[in-house]
């Protein structure tokens, strides 16, 4: 199972601010229904974690960061528990 941290980007009241809203570089809203990007929030689907904060840059990073230290388990799991189970063993 792999597990996802999706950014999502939200206006001031928490709403959804969704990929079809476009800005200028300078951060303006160009979609008629949009009040800003004010914060870029991300969940971590294995729910060990979330975030946000006003950087998307910022957030992108430390969820990048996050998933990067899961452990690979879906892979490795299970043979290193069956090795640590035969060291274990008398
Ligand atoms: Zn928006
Ligand atoms: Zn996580």
């Amino acid at each position: 199972m792999t597990f996802r941290v999706p950014l999502t980007n939200h206006h001031a009241d928490g709403t959804d601010c969704p990929a079809d809203h476009k800005h200028t570089s300078s951060g303006k809203p160009l979609h008629p229904d949009c009040l800003g990007r004010t914060y870029s929030q991300a969940v971590c689907s294995r729910g060990d974690w979330q975030m946000k904060n006003p950087g998307k840059g910022y957030v992108n990073e430390c969820r990048k960061r996050h998933l990067a230290s899961h452990p690979k388990q879906e892979v490795t799991g299970p043979k290193v528990l069956r090795d640590l189970l035969r060291l274990d063993a008398p």
